[in-house]
């Protein structure tokens, strides 16, 4: 199939690329590069030997998504683009609104005009609010505590009136859980700007001396250790899982689908600083600081639905996600230095 990536330069976009490409689909990347370069393109292109077109625009300009559309013949659209940084999105909720509700209405009517849709939607975790039970299976209610998730929330509610009105939609939303690590090549990985608001990058940066300490944000809480669980899933099968949403995409007669994309085990953060320094053979200078606002305690998914209806389950464990992780940190030192 032909497919655009809406946001595809950027972290988990650049790795759905390579997945993609190995499932033997044509891709085209869409991107306005406000937090993401070209580069990441030119990495993919090295690691599947595919030329991979890149425009470079703004899912909110309507026209320039339509040209994309017919230019490139596509057959479905799989939509990254969107900004994610939770704190910032308290700051400035207008661009929070604009870029992403508002870019995914000029998408999804740059789409119907040109009769694609197909479509697959990067949702979150964040969609659960405050767990009333674990496992997060789909059908738990849904709610939020930010802006982003409001986004998020209100972009899930636009596509199933979409996909109400007209049934011939085939609209998959994938909760995504919390993604980490990096490509085996180590070529394309996750690198914020500035300061990572996330787990792993933040320790990714501590481990290469880059940043001093780790801030644990709590100890206190309800959890084994007191520290915050999450359901963290490597990139890579994270990846996959859209390849079979879009291929279920074809077969599931069904306008809307929901799945989570997590693998069903939490972690907690201190698990995680020590598979870390066991896998990588580092240390990670640590401590205990004050919970952030709005955190949860726990989060982890039911995979089921995804097993179930895709077929798709994570095959990559704790180990190997430090494992890439830390392997592209250090190819980002090589290539800062060189
Ligand atoms: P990212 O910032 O690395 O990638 C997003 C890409 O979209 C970037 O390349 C950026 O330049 C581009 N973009 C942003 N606004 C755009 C616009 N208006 N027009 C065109 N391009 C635009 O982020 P990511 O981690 O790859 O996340 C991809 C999607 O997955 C986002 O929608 C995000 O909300 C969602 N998501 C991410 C996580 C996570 O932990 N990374 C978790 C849940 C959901
Ligand atoms: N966390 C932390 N220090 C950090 C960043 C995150 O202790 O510098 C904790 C956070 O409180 C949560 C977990 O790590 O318990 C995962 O946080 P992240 O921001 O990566 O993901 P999310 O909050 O979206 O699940």
């Amino acid at each position: 199939m032909k497919v655009l990536l809406t946001g595809g330069a950027g972290y988990i976009g650049s790795h759905c690329a390579v997945a993609l490409i190995a499932a033997e689909h044509q891709v085209v990347c869409f991107d306005n590069l406000s937090n993401s370069r070209p580069q990441a393109i030119e990495r993919v292109e090295s690691i599947t030997g595919t030329r991979i077109p890149l425009v470079v625009g703004d899912v909110r300009d309507r026209e320039a998504v339509h040209r994309a559309l017919t230019d490139h013949a596509i057959e479905a659209v799989v939509h990254f683009a969107g900004l994610k940084a939770v704190g910032e999105s308290a700051e400035k909720p207008m661009l929070y609104y604009d870029n992403n509700v508002r870019g995914t209405l000029a998408l999804v009517e740059a789409m119907a005009e040109c009769g694609v849709r197909r479509l697959v939607f990067s949702s979150s975790a964040t969609v659960y609010g405050q767990p009333q039970y674990l496992p997060l299976d789909e059908a738990h209610p849904t709610s939020a505590t930010n802006p982003y998730g409001r986004t998020k929330l209100m972009i899930e509610e636009m596509l199933g009136d979409i996909a109400a009105a007209d049934p011939g939609w085939r609209i998959g939303v994938l909760r995504y859980f919390n993604p980490v690590g990096a490509h085996d090549s180590a070529l394309i990985g996750e690198d914020p700007n500035g300061v990572p608001n996330n787990l792993m990058p933040f320790i990714s940066r501590v481990a290469a001396g880059r940043l001093p300490e780790l801030s644990v944000f709590g100890d206190d809480y309800d959890t084994a250790d007191g520290t915050g669980v999450r359901d963290y899933v490597h990139i890579v099968d994270l990846a996959e899982g859209h390849v079979a949403a879009l291929a279920a995409l074809t077969t599931i007669d069904r306008p809307l689908s929901i799945w989570n994309l997590g693998t069903g085990q939490g972690y907690s953060v201190l698990d995680m600083i020590r598979s870390f320094e066991r896998v990588n053979a580092v240390s990670i200078p640590y401590r205990i600081a004050p919970r952030r606002a709005g955190d949860v305690a726990t989060c982890y998914a039911s995979p089921a639905k995804a097993r179930d209806e895709l077929g798709w389950q994570a095959s990559r464990g704790l180990d190997a996600m430090c494992a890439s992780a830390w392997r592209f940190e250090r190819m980002l030192a090589t290539r800062n230095s060189g």
